[in-house]
């Protein structure tokens, strides 16, 4: 509720604010992450909560907010829980060097989950709509693409 009103007065794409999280639909509903990862090439990390662990995608173009459009994402390892909540920098030599920040979070519903297809309804405050991946045969290894199906 408290959220929603503060969330109402801002556009995210604009003020560097962080947004409020929506509340879940259901009190189960898994959460999700995008993270804005200025690393040596820029990119954003779609995480989504499941098994215990945040499955990873990082994707260079960003989340599509167009029906039909089809990014890349590139799966990498599964993060720990905690990372959701991430936002700092990376120091020089380490791993994924550079700026984290939260671009996005909220809750999904898990519609399908297969090996090589995942459908999802995210409820962020930037991002909301059913969104598909689906593994990249062509390209093959840990290539997928990332689409917005539909509202
Ligand atoms: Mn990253």
């Amino acid at each position: 509720m408290e959220a929603d009103e503060y969330n109402k007065k801002r556009d995210f794409r604009k003020t560097p604010e962080p947004a409020g999280m929506p509340e879940p639909k259901r009190a189960k509903d898994p959460r999700f992450v995008v993270q804005e990862h200025q690393s040596s090439t820029r990119h954003f990390d779609l995480r989504l909560e499941r098994d215990g662990v945040l499955q990873s995608w990082a994707v260079p173009k960003g989340i599509p907010q167009t029906k039909g459009v089809r990014n890349l994402a590139i799966r990498t390892e599964d993060h720990p829980l905690e990372y959701a909540d991430f936002e700092g920098t990376i120091p020089e030599g380490e791993y994924g060097a550079g700026e984290v920040k939260i671009w996005d979070h909220g809750f999904y519903e898990p519609l399908e989950w297969g090996e090589d297809k995942i459908e999802v309804m995210l409820k962020g405050n930037r991002i909301s709509g059913v969104y598909v991946l689906v593994r990249y045969k062509k390209a093959g290894g840990n290539d997928w693409l990332l689409l917005k199906a539909r509202e």
